[in-house]
């Protein structure tokens, strides 16, 4: 199987800055999408912390022999313990970024990281950046939003739908750089042929419906074409927040459909 993957950010049509950023690492198999909070600059410091700090650590850690700078969660596997290694030590990296500069003190990032080896794909995340899984058929989210909505639509008192449209739709439960207990939520998924594992910050996925997100990619003739299409439907919906998304796709060793066409 090869894995490649293409990657777009944008500051929208309504920001003034891009708090969002990302990393797109074919070496390492590393993806990550880090959406900054807090203004005035200050949540596109923390998000760069936080791709800068994932990407050190899981460069770091290749090996397996390595003195381990956190609890080692035997529970899950070795890639599942680097990412939440990687996540939470960007997240004391903010806390300690604020100690520094107390102006930032109400900066933070979520996040969605994800690292591939072939058809295995592990995932992390905090807050409500997303990854969701595409093939011929449709789509599905595969991460839970750490959001106050997605705790209604879990509980079934609100539904998908009515959560969208919420007033409290913004508001996360959990952020790297707040200083408290963090939660980080890792799961590992095999992926088939053709299959495609799409990234985002909330500017795509709550200014596009999943519906188009799939059909935009469905249509693209190159996965950098679908990142780009993604963006621009962003925009065209109104482009309220910073837009990011990267798209990995799986294709088959002697394949060529996600080659770009003419
Ligand atoms: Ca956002």
């Amino acid at each position: 199987m090869r894995v490649h993957a293409a990657g777009q950010t944008d500051v929208g049509c309504v920001r003034k800055g891009n708090e969002d950023n990302l990393l797109v690492d074919n070496e390492l198999g590393l993806y990550v999408v880090a959406d900054g909070l807090g203004g005035h600059a200050a949540g596109e410091v923390a998000s760069q912390i936080v791709v800068e700090k994932i990407g050190q650590f899981i460069a770091q850690t290749v090996e397996q022999d390595r003195t381990w700078p956190l609890e080692y969660d035997v529970t899950i596997p070795y890639d599942g313990n680097r990412l939440k290694a990687a996540l939470m030590l960007s997240d004391q990296a903010i806390v300690e970024d604020i100690r520094n500069n107390p102006e930032r003190e109400s900066m933070g990032s979520t996040v969605v990281a994800c690292l591939v080896h072939g058809s295995r794909v592990t995932l992390a995340h905090v807050g409500d950046s997303r990854a969701y899984l595409l093939d011929s058929e449709g789509m599905r989210q595969v991460t839970r939003d750490h959001s106050w909505v997605a705790e209604q639509v879990a509980n079934g008192i609100l539904t998908p739908e009515e959560a969208r449209k919420h007033p409290f739709r913004n508001v996360i439960t959990q952020a790297l750089g707040n200083g408290g207990e963090l939660d980080v939520a890792v799961q590992e998924l095999q992926v088939r042929e053709l299959e495609r594992l799409l990234l985002c910050s909330d500017g795509l996925s709550g200014m596009v419906q999943d519906a188009d997100i799939w059909g935009i990619v469905q249509q693209a003739p190159s996965l950098q074409r679908a990142a780009h299409d993604l963006v621009e439907r962003a925009r065209a919906n109104g482009g309220e927040d910073n837009i990011t998304v990267i798209i990995v796709g799986f294709e088959p060793d002697d394949g060529s459909q996600f080659t770009e066409k003419p």
